[in-house]
């Protein structure tokens, strides 16, 4: 078992026994954030990361979840404070949620405004078919310095990246990101000192099972092949990148 990975966007309170899902990351030595999809889960979540070296628990409201608990967001609020992790948060267009596009994204100024009034949040952020109004409310909302964007599952164009960049955004990448050529190619053009790893699980599958926080070396080793580097450098890279992010 390789010790120092990352798993900047993990979902451990969705697996059947969330306990041993922490516990897990832990014994592996795994960087993990845990996100929430509906702050409800907060206190539990928070509750089991505290007792780790390796867990941290986000606070989020997840746009897919936006329909029915947009209310939700007072609860969001009120909990900020104790945090400077939030996620999952951000927009799905996708058609299964399009519908309720106009509250994500009220519910997502929200959000990214508090946290630029606290100025030290780091944002796990979804964009499914919507990076480019992301980008916009990050500009918008949280421009940098005020706080941090961590881009998870980038589905965007490579014009788009640049603009992520360029807007002081990370990038966490998962294995699903590296299967076809294509993504690969966008993948490959982010820069390397804004790149972390993620699993997304249990949502992204390992040998036919949902991944686990440690199945995250698959993604260093592919992506250490993606740029010509031993996976040992890569890892390096990955685990200084986590410290960047975590210092201002
Ligand atoms: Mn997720």
């Amino acid at each position: 078992m390789r010790s120092g990975l990352v798993d900047f966007h993990c979902h451990l309170d969705l697996y059947p026994d969330h306990a041993a899902a922490v516990e897990r990351c832990e014994r592996d030595g795994v960087f993990t954030l845990t996100v929430t999809t509906t702050p409800k889960a907060w206190p539990r979540n928070h509750e089991l990361a505290s007792a780790t070296r390796h867990v941290r628990a986000a606070l989020g409201l997840h746009p897919q979840l936006v329909a029915e608990r947009a209310h939700e967001i007072a609860l969001w609020e009120e909990l900020l404070p104790q945090t400077r992790y939030v996620g999952e948060v951000g927009l799905d267009a996708g058609p299964r949620f399009y519908k309720s596009f106009e509250t994500q994204k009220e519910v997502f100024a929200r959000v990214l405004s508090l946290c630029a009034v606290a100025g030290d949040k780091i944002v796990t952020t979804h964009s499914v078919r919507a990076t480019k109004v992301v980008l916009d409310m990050i500009e918008q909302h949280m421009p940098p310095p005020h706080g941090r964007v961590v881009l998870h599952w980038f589905t965007g164009t490579a014009a788009e990246a640049k603009r992520a960049v360029d807007l002081g955004c990370y990038f966490s990448v998962n294995a699903d990101m590296l299967n076809n050529d294509k993504r690969a190619a966008i993948t490959k053009s982010l820069p390397l000192d804004r790149v972390l790893t993620e699993t997304d699980g249990p949502f992204t599958q390992t040998d036919a099972r949902p991944a686990t926080p440690s199945d995250v070396w698959i993604t260093v080793e592919s992506l250490a092949r993606l740029h010509g580097l031993p996976p040992s450098e890569l890892s390096a890279t990955i685990l200084r990148n986590l410290k960047s992010v975590l210092s201002n």
